[in-house]
This record gives C-alpha cells, structure tokens and sequence, in this order.
C-alpha cells in the first residue's frame, strides 16, 4: 500500500464539503497512469489516498492534480446534475 504523500488529511473546512458545489471532478485513465502519486502530493485538499483514489466528498474540483500529472492521465469532467 501506498504511504499517504500528503501532509494533511481532508477535513471539514470553512466550506464544508464540496460534492454539492463541486463543477468538474477528476477522471484518471488506468491506461495511462503510472502510479506516480503526482496527483496526490499537489492535491490541496489531499483528498486523493494512498491508492490514488480521489474522495469526492473532498474534492473541489480545482484542476491541479491535472494540471501536474506528468502523464496526462487525468481528465476533468464537468459533473452532471
Ligand atoms: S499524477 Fe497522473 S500518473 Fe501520477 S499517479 Fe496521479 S494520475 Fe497517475
Ligand atoms: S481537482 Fe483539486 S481538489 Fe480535486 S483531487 Fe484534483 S487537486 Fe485535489
């Protein structure tokens, strides 16, 4: 199992959880990941775990973990309402 890369754990912020207000979510592509941990060391809200799975609930939709996966895995989706 992969050691948690992130410093902090989601928790609880000003803004509560974001699965309400959240516009775009995260979508890896197990084709094209190598399992780097990139994403989860960017994540601001280290809402991405130690198996690379991003918890929604914690996630705001911000884009970075795209933005720095040096493999292009991730796509942001515009969620559905
Ligand atoms: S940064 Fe990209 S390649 Fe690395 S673990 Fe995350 S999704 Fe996979
Ligand atoms: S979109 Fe932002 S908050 Fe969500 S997993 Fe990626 S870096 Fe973390």
């Amino acid at each position: 199992m992969r050691k948690r890369l992130a410093t902090s754990k989601p928790t609880k912020g000003s803004s509560g959880k974001t699965g309400s207000w959240r516009t775009f979510r995260p979508v890896v592509d197990p084709e094209k990941c190598n399992a780097c941990g990139m994403c989860a060391l960017y994540c601001p809200e280290a809402a991405i775990d130690e198996d690379l799975r991003v918890d929604v609930d914690f996630c705001k939709g911000c884009g970075i973990c795209a933005t720095e996966c040096p493999k292009k895995a991730i796509t942001m989706e515009r969620e559905k309402r």
